[in-house]
């Protein structure tokens, strides 16, 4: 199969990013995308502790919305651009994105779990407070996204559910999602009930980790589970990650026998199997 849209874009509208929409754009045209969903962050009451700047994780809508009409406009004969949005979930902040995703017509939300217990796993605290150890950490975060999943319910895919592998702190830890089928499936069972798709997210491949988020076994399980759909996202900061090893993961997606990726418009699957 081919990959023919990238549905996990950031640009400068994120607090960790410094990329100009047109770069991404233009870097998609080049890349022969037919679709490129701009998907930047919104964390709400992100713990002040982690940022290095006054700057948030938080973006204005309207200045959001306007300038990717613009580019929609003037690149509407070459790719279908879309305004998507990542929420970083958390059950103390749930009325404020479901405010935010029914105040705005977006054509695709990720929900994804950033924080737990105020925690970012991405830093070294969260793992200094559980002992640095990996398999406390790990289970804790699945945990914490069934809790948000159970609190938080407008969003159209789970983003990078594992992607907390990417930070433990044991080198020699080796992580199979086996180890944690409980707390994975309970996740995968809620998503299936409520009618929502998983993210497959190539930026593990990008960290140097041999699989893209979440891990081969979760997919299968999802689909075995009864799941219905799945989105293909980069989760790129910068031009050149854009659509990253969207050939090499075509190829995993075909050994495991998956239909080809759900491309969003309007909240609405564009290419329904
Ligand atoms: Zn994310
Ligand atoms: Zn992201």
């Amino acid at each position: 199969m081919k990959i023919l849209g990238d549905y996990h874009v950031h640009s400068a509208f994120s607090a960790d990013s410094s990329e100009a929409m047109e770069r991404m754009v233009e870097q998609g045209m080049q890349l022969g995308l037919q679709h490129i969903c701009f998907t930047d962050h919104m964390d709400y009451d992100f713990p002040a502790q982690y940022l290095e700047t006054e700057k948030k994780f938080e973006f204005d809508v309207d200045v959001y919305f306007d300038q990717i009409k613009k580019l929609q406009n003037t690149y509407k004969s070459d790719i279908q651009i879309h305004i998507g949005v990542e929420l970083g979930v958390k059950p103390n902040i749930v009325s404020q994105l479901e405010k935010l995703v029914t105040s705005y017509p977006f054509d695709f939300v990720i929900a994804s779990s950033h924080l737990l217990d105020n925690y970012d796993p991405y830093f070294p605290d969260y793992w200094a407070h559980i002992n640095n150890h990996s398999e406390t950490g790990i289970r804790a975060y699945f945990q914490s996204i069934y809790e948000n999943i159970q609190a938080f319910d407008n969003f159209d895919v789970y983003g990078h559910l594992d992607y907390i592998v990417r930070y433990i702190p044991d080198p020699l830890f080796a992580y199979h999602p086996e180890q944690f089928q409980e707390e994975i499936d309970r996740i995968l069972k809620l998503l299936i009930k409520k009618g929502k798709g998983i993210e497959i997210n190539t930026a593990g491949l990008k960290y140097g980790l041999p699989f893209a988020h979440p891990k081969e076994e979760i997919v299968t399980r999802f689909f075995d589970l009864g799941g219905s759909y799945y989105t293909v996202g980069s989760d790129a900061h910068k031009a050149e990650h854009l659509g990253y090893a969207f050939a090499e993961e075509a190829i995993t997606l075909d050994k495991l026998g998956l239909p080809a990726p759900s491309l969003f418009v309007a909240r609405s699957i564009i290419n329904k199997w």
